[in-house]
């Protein structure tokens, strides 16, 4: 077995509370593309960059515009969870790991069964009435033309963090609790480029930092481990 993955092991091994902090790099291996990355693939089909139709004050000016993108781009509900899901929440079910906090909206976690999952950035599956507050099926929205609408008449608006939005301030909270009382953090599948999502790691106080990404991250001199792999794929080796 590889050096880095029986490292990895050992750290697992010894640890009672480990939290798992993961990006979009967690679910590429779900067939679900980062939107970032692919920036030149949607220009081709969408006036605006997605940083932009994915905004708060574009959703309120063009909304047909953003629920076109939305359900083109942002619903995968063919996607099931992967490697590195399904082996974190067992990690959970085992007492090894205590949260995950995920940067991703897509719900794979809850998906394989992980309890407590901090969603930074909302959930795809969590849908509400902008006028009267009810809940509604993601495929409400799926499923609709044009601008979702509840039977009150108001639209229906995700429950998902826009850009020009505050993260909600509950899920922050709790996030940054797990962090500073865990012992390990493992960080998975992010570019840690997204804040104010990254700056939370600041809070850890731990003694393992553990970094899994394809591409280099910043901060990695500090790491007590760094896997240059896809996560799914170290994960499925554990
Ligand atoms: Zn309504």
């Amino acid at each position: 077995m590889d050096d880095s993955i029986c490292a990895l092991r050992s750290i697992i091994g010894s640890s009672g509370n480990i939290v798992f902090f993961g990006g979009a790099g967690v679910s590429t291996e779900s067939g679900i593309p980062d939107f970032r990355s692919t920036d030149g693939l949607y220009n081709q089909q969408y006036a605006h960059p997605p940083e932009t139709i994915l905004s708060r004050s574009f959703f309120d000016s063009n909304t047909a515009e953003f629920f076109r993108f939305y359900r083109d781009k942002m619903l995968y509900p063919d996607a099931r969870p992967n490697a590195a899901h399904i082996k974190l929440a067992e990690l959970e079910s085992k007492g090894k790991l205590t949260a995950v906090i995920t940067q991703n909206i897509d719900g794979l976690h809850t998906m394989a069964g992980s309890r407590r999952v901090h969603e930074l950035h909302g959930s795809v599956h969590r849908n509400r009435c902008m006028r009267c507050g009810r809940d509604h099926p993601t495929e409400s929205i799926s499923e609709s033309d044009g601008i979702p609408r509840c039977i009150c008449g108001g639209i229906i608006k995700p429950d998902v963090v826009l850009y020009e939005e505050p993260l909600d301030r509950d899920v922050v909270d709790s996030a940054t609790e797990d962090i500073r009382n865990a012992d390990v953090m493992i960080v998975g599948g992010t570019s840690l480029n997204v804040y104010p999502a990254a700056g939370l790691l600041s809070h850890f106080r731990g003694d393992s930092v553990v970094l899994i990404n394809r591409s280099k991250l910043p901060g990695e001199d500090r790491a007590a481990l760094v896997i240059r792999s896809p996560i799914g794929e170290v994960m499925s080796q554990l």
